[in-house]
């Protein structure tokens, strides 16, 4: 099989990466790609807002299998234009795609079909906003209804930062038409999971969870970002609390967009919060998570082609998923200046001294040739991404791969993955009470 893969960063060289080792794959192109991925894959041009070209493309190559990394192209309705002219493409259609595409119809659609997610108000302009505030109280969270890029979600501590929040959405626009109107929520408090399912014409799939680190600065300090690394780990979901999200948030999700008339087919992205009243919807993206698939398809052993095939044929839940027990976890490297304006044009040495540590895979995000060297060319650059037999050992391993790299103002979260070390820690004291200072042993 031909496959396409739309989109240009690291969670696109992760399923180029895997496509790879697929038996049934032939050629495998992407779109527009990156430096990293053109090693890999033969890599074209494309306008991701303009779905008759991606279909033009998809023609040109000859791609009997097409899938969608970004959202833009699902919002903008790629999967329709393939489906008219009857191609086959792993992705929802525009209809279900408003799942990310617009926060306000994600938020009514969960309080339709009783799915748990955070009390919440529409506000359609700024006055009213200021209302609202006076209810919620703080912190409060406040929302673009449209798609920002990460910029669009505000937690505010003070009513200063919420009324600067409202203003630069509703007022200065510095959204654009995305914060024509907002969502302004009450703030959840736990731990952020990622749970996503592959979901197919009849059945759906589980991949293994996640956690993202989406602020800048460790301890989750500073402002959001498109996310700085992300770890895979068993010990993430507990088999009940898994259980509990698939017969709350899952279910109810793929049944109600079904019974509304708009059957959600591809990678389904649930950004859950684990409070004491139960897991929460947070976000719906519709599309995997970037950098979530990097530690995910280290993971995963089975063939991803077959699956994404399957998907569309109707097998997806005979088929199953095999994963690997190991950990993986990812490490982002970023440039200069970012989540703000970013450095470009620096030089990256180091890539292959990394992955010779074995179990290691650099996947590229914003890299670029000129002139025979690899450069930097956006925000997040690379995603070292390594698996261990353990989680320290992943995490240790990562980070020694990180040590090998180099570009000019290269910087990088140094804990990604503590919490789940935190969480295991815990686990053991409970396992070993006698370990605890103070505890008598036992006779
Ligand atoms: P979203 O794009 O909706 O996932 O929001 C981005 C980030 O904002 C999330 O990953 C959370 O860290 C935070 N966030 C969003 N909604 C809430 C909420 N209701 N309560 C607390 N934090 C939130």
């Amino acid at each position: 099989m031909n496959v396409l893969v739309l989109g240009s960063g690291g969670r696109e060289h992760a399923l180029v990466w895997k496509l790879r080792e697929s038996q049934l794959t032939d050629d495998i192109f992407c779109a527009p790609g990156n430096a990293g991925i053109a090693q890999v894959a033969e890599c074209f041009p494309v306008d991701l807002s303009n779905p008759a070209a991606m279909l033009q493309l998809a023609e040109k190559v000859k791609a009997d299998l097409t899938v969608v990394g970004p959202e833009a192209p699902l919002v903008a309705g790629v999967v329709d234009e393939f489906q008219r002219a009857g191609r086959r493409i792993v992705g929802p259609t525009k209809a279900a795609a408003q799942l990310e595409g617009s926060k306000i119809f994600a938020k009514e659609f969960m309080h339709r079909n009783a799915i748990p997610t955070a009390r919440f108000a529409v506000v359609d302009d700024y006055e009213t906003g200021l209302k609202f505030l006076k209810e919620f109280g703080l912190p409060v969270v406040i929302k673009a209804d449209g798609l920002a890029a990460g910029k669009g979600v505000v937690v505010a501590r003070t009513r200063e930062e919420a009324e600067k929040a409202l203003d630069n959405f509703m007022v200065q626009k510095s959204l654009g038409g995305a914060g024509d109107q907002v969502v302004m929520e009450e703030c959840l408090v736990g731990e952020e999971v990622s749970f996503i399912v592959l979901a197919g014409n009849r059945g759906w799939l589980p991949l293994v969870a996640t956690q993202d680190h989406k602020a800048v600065f460790d301890n989750d300090e500073g402002p959001n970002t498109g996310g700085m690394g992300a770890y895979s780990d068993d010990s993430i979901l507990p088999e009940s609390l898994r259980q509990q999200i698939v017969g709350t948030v899952i279910e109810p999700t793929l049944a109600g967009m079904a019974a509304e008339g708009m059957p959600f087919q591809g990678f389904l992205y649930c950004g859950l919060m684990l409070t004491e009243e139960g897991p929460k919807v947070l976000e719906y993206n519709v599309r995997m998570g970037d950098p979530e698939t990097q530690p995910i398809m280290m993971r995963l052993r089975s063939d991803l082609c077959e699956m994404l095939t399957a998907s569309l044929g109707g097998q997806l839940a005979a088929l199953g998923a095999r994963w690997s027990p190991n950990p993986s976890v990812c490490v982002v490297l970023a440039s200069k200046g970012y989540p703000a304006k970013s450095e470009t044009g620096k030089e990256i040495s180091g890539i292959e001294a990394s992955e010779s540590l074995g179990g290691v895979k650099v996947f590229h995000a914003g890299t670029v040739f000129g002139n025979r060297r690899l450069l930097t060319s956006g925000g997040r650059v690379l995603g070292v991404t390594a698996t261990g037999e353990d989680l320290p050992k992943a995490i240790e391993k990562a980070y020694t791969a990180v040590s090998k790299i180099h570009f000019d103002g290269m910087h990088y979260r140094r804990d990604i993955g503590a919490k789940g070390l935190r969480r295991l820690n815990t686990a053991q004291e409970i396992h070993h009470p006698d370990n605890q200072a103070g505890n008598p042993s036992p006779a």
